[in-house]
């Protein structure tokens, strides 16, 4: 029987091979949580919840359970993606019953429109967004993913099929997705401050630079996970992490020790950061070369003195080859375990955006 705050849910898959799809799940799951195994059952574990597998004749039952719903449709989706992926019969008809069955739409979808969108410094923009509930954006990361309809349509949202699987509109009402820290929250007035680098015409930059009050946008997460607690950080990246590193840098008690390092175009890209904490600020100026070419990070986080004795935390963000480089560094010559630090591919340069490339 499942916890009394657990959410459950089942379904049967009819299939034609019930133990041959165990066994692909089973492997493929194994790579994101603990898998065990028991003849015809497997078991799978994630921080997202427990999905419970039997091959039966005809059949595979899947049974779920996850402390709230948007892991629970996590894991129902997941899960549903992928027996279509592996089915080798076509795509199996199936609905799940419980807990999120009536649920149509992404749990953490959120409904937006633009307030108003004005530049800050010469190549970023700051678009303010109404949400009906500000409060929903401030747990389970510091991100979101941005997705703008096309200009002058009515915006399909994504919906979920009753298999547990994201419907996505397509053609002509496909939306373009993007990634973007919320740079603060206002609950009173139930807004939340997106800041864009504003570079080529990029679909971001247009959204940005275009944005127009009453625009309808939509919004999923926020992701990522929360601000780790530590003694002291190392915030570094180039105007991408901007957002995120005054953020952070802002959310620091005063007993907090931070060194920010950030990469930007030249001295007009500068910002104010404030922070309760004791923050070293160094502004890297690229000073006319192209962004994503520089070794101007590298260097300075090689140049940083660690401080001894207490609990370290460093985030990174910025272009794919730069961040690879540093986090490197950071699991090789300064061995910092998984849990201390994140570097993470903010964007990729001549390329599309890097599919969440953070360890
Ligand atoms: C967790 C996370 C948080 C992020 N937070 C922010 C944020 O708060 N603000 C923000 O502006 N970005 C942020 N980014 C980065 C942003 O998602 C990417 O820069 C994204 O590619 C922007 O989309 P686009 O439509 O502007 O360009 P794309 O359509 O993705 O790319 C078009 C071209 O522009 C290039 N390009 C992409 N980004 C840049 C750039 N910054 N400078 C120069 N060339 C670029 C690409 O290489 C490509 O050639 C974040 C990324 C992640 C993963």
């Amino acid at each position: 029987m499942a916890e009394p705050d657990m959410l459950v849910a089942s379904t049967r898959i009819p299939l034609s091979d019930p133990a041959t799809m165990l066994e692909k799940l089973c492997s493929h799951f194994a790579e994101h949580g603990t898998v065990t195994r028991d003849g015809g059952i497997g078991r799978l574990e994630s921080p997202f919840g427990t999905v419970e597998l039997e091959a039966a004749a005809g059949a595979l039952h899947v049974s779920t359970r996850s402390p709230n719903l948007s892991y629970l449709f996590v894991v129902k989706s997941s899960v549903a993606e992928h027996v279509v992926e592996f089915s080798p019969d076509g795509v199996p008809v199936f609905a799940w019953s419980g807990d999120g069955s009536s649920v149509s739409e992404i749990p953490f979808f959120h409904r937006a429109t633009v307030r108003s969108s004005r530049r800050i410094t010469p190549r970023m923009q700051r678009v303010t967004l109404a949400v009906e509930d500000a409060g929903k954006l401030e747990d389970g990361g510091l991100h979101v993913r941005v997705l703008i309809p096309p200009k002058r349509r009515v915006p399909v949202w994504p919906s979920i099929a009753g298999d547990g699987r994201v419907i996505w509109p397509k053609g002509e009402d496909e939306l373009t997705g993007r990634v973007y820290t919320i740079r603060s929250i206002d609950k009173a007035r139930s807004t939340v401050d997106i800041d864009v680098v504003l570079h080529d015409d990029s679909a971001g930059s247009v959204w940005a630079l275009s944005a127009q009050p009453g625009d309808p946008v939509g919004l999923t997460g926020p992701g990522g996970g929360e601000i780790v607690l530590a003694d002291w950080y190392l915030l570094c990246g180039d105007e991408t992490a901007l957002p995120v590193i005054a953020r952070i840098a802002e959310s620091l008690p005063s007993q907090a020790r931070a060194t920010l390092l950030i990469e930007v175009a030249d001295d007009g890209e500068e910002q104010p950061i404030s922070s309760a904490a004791a923050i070293d600020l160094s502004w890297l100026h690229r000073n006319g070369a192209e962004a994503g070419t520089t070794d101007l990070l590298e260097r300075a986080v090689r140049a940083v003195e660690w401080p001894e004795g207490v609990v370290t935390y460093a985030l990174i963000g910025c272009e794919q080859v730069q961040a690879r480089a540093l986090r490197a560094y950071l699991r090789k010559d300064r061995a910092l375990p998984k849990e201390r630090h994140i570097a993470a591919a903010y964007w990729r340069r001549g390329g599309e955006p890097p599919l969440q490339e953070r360890d």
